[in-house]
């Protein structure tokens, strides 16, 4: 007997300690006072404008257990069916929070250039509810199913609000069809390739077969493959580059070595294997999204075609192309450097032109910061600086206060940063406020106006290296709820990191 009761004992102290463990990981769990600067489980958000994908409304939002229960207009509202906890947003806009399908947070391995906590909480003081992390500038790169476990580790109650992960695609697994498998049955969303150096050492680039490959796996998940779309080409009578030379610190010798050729050429390429995802095609259910597209002319023209034609095609750009344009960028300010780089101010008109009659089918921020000595702000040499825009937390106003010259609509913004996204990203309880959601929710004031500077509490990481520094801008952000978590609300975050990693499944 006490043979058999002490032989049971090195099988009962795992027992014991993983009992512990669960015990101590649960009761670390924040609780909802914590998770939320509005700790209630059923309330209305009342507004004159709510954004819906039926139209604005002026009515109230019922939200119960983290879900939108109901929508209901003024008339009905004003019935006897309000009751709970009500927080009336008066004239401010109630709309879908925003998913930022296109952020580096750089963690883990680089966190002193973004990292999940300051990179989160500034997306949820911008309106940011969901954002998708990119497979690189952290390190490891996402490119195998161990460095995915480190991600989500990583991400691991350090996050403010919900973040799915894009996994990479590299010549190393793309011929290696149980490596992407393995990646994609452990929840990466989709995966993402660059047609040229990405800066990282360990994310190659891959070519069309490479792509071809991938796709041909994605199929099978029908999640969609991003990629990066320049190739790089004969600078065509071109002066040499020296690092140290003085037109190093003018924006035109950066300019010149990115040519929208460049764009263009991947592009082409690219739509030689998207034909692949017609259906009947052999990547019919796969989808290729081009990120962060600058080009507006013929780099969007063969886009357009690849669609009519009927190839599963999305694209992108970003705030920065529509915001800024390179005549304006002074010689030294490496803030402004970022790949493909800003064009031309018709480039810009082009790009709005473009969103408008949804050739471009969303936005994203591609926030890509890093440490200020890397941007090297003081030498200004635009050829060896960092290449990334960061400020994810201004992408609402900025897109808000340089669209309203062209006629954008709240029902338009909704669409690009909230909709589409989600559709992308197969979020499929996300991107609208609708019945059955989550309550993933922005509260702003369009008509507020903001200027940007250092002081500002919304600035987390590393201020000086925002472009948008010492600009005015239209929209502040009042309120932002993540599941029915009122998560951030004027100036001030909940304490606790109650974000949820997404998987696909
Ligand atoms: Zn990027």
């Amino acid at each position: 007997m006490d043979y058999l009761r002490w032989g049971l004992l090195p099988l009962l102290v795992p027992l014991i300690a993983s009992f512990f463990l669960f015990y101590i990981k649960n009761s670390t769990k924040p609780s909802q006072s914590e998770c939320s600067l509005f700790p209630h489980d059923h309330y209305w958000i009342s507004s004159k404008r709510i954004v819906t994908s039926d139209g604005t409304i002026s009515g109230a939002v019922e939200i119960q257990g983290g879900n939108i229960i109901s929508v209901v207009e003024e008339g009905d509202w004003q019935g006897n069916i309000r009751r709970g906890q009500v927080i009336d947003y008066g004239e401010a806009v109630v709309m879908p929070g925003l998913i930022d399908v296109h952020a580096h947070l750089d963690d883990p391995g680089r966190a002193e250039w973004e990292g999940f906590p300051s990179g989160t909480r500034a997306a949820a003081a911008g309106g940011i509810t969901t954002l998708i992390d990119m497979p690189l500038n952290s390190f490891p790169s996402t490119v195998s199913v161990e460095a995915f476990k480190l991600k989500i580790e990583a991400a691991e109650q350090r996050i403010y609000i919900d973040v799915g992960f894009w996994g990479g695609l590299v010549p190393e697994n793309a011929f290696n069809a149980s490596a992407l498998e393995s990646i994609l049955e452990a929840g990466v969303l989709g995966l993402k390739s660059f047609m040229c150096p990405s800066g990282i050492n360990d994310f190659p680039m891959t070519n069309a077969s490479h792509i071809k490959e991938g796709l041909s796996i994605l199929a099978k998940y029908k999640r969609p493959l991003l990629v990066h779309a320049e190739i790089q080409q004969e600078l065509e009578g071109y002066l040499e580059l020296k690092d140290g030379a003085d037109d190093a610190r003018s924006y035109s010798t950066y300019l010149k070595t990115r040519p929208a050729s460049w764009e263009e050429a991947a592009i082409r390429e690219l739509l030689t294997v998207t034909k692949d995802t017609r259906t009947g095609g052999h990547a019919e259910g796969a989808h290729l999204h081009i990120v962060h597209l600058s080009d507006a002319r013929s780099s969007l023209d063969l886009i357009k075609e690849a669609k009519s034609g009927g190839d599963s095609v999305t694209v992108e750009t970003c705030p920065h192309y529509l915001a800024f344009s390179a005549e304006e960028i002074q010689d030294g300010d490496t803030r402004f450097k970022c790949a493909p780089p800003i064009r031309d101010a018709a480039n810009r008109a082009k790009l709005w032109e473009a969103l408008m009659d949804g050739h471009i089918d969303m936005l994203s921020s591609d926030h890509s910061p890093t440490v200020p000595e890397l941007k090297l702000l003081d030498d200004g040499n635009f050829l060896k600086a960092w290449g990334g825009i960061s400020s994810l937390q201004f992408v609402l106003p900025v897109t808000w206060s340089y669209g309203r010259k062209y006629g954008i609509t709240l029902q338009q913004l909704a669409s690009w940063w909230s909709e589409k996204p989600a559709i992308l990203a197969g979020l499929d309880l996300k991107g609208a406020i609708a019945i059955g959601n989550h309550a993933d929710i922005v509260v702003w004031k369009p008509e507020e106006e903001l200027d940007i500077n250092d002081k500002l509490p919304i600035h987390l990481k590393h201020p000086s290296i925002s472009a948008y520094l010492g600009s005015r801008l239209s929209g502040k952000v009042l309120a932002t709820f993540v599941r029915g978590n009122l998560v951030y609300k004027e100036g001030r975050h909940a304490p606790a990191a109650c974000g949820v990693p997404i998987l696909a499944r």
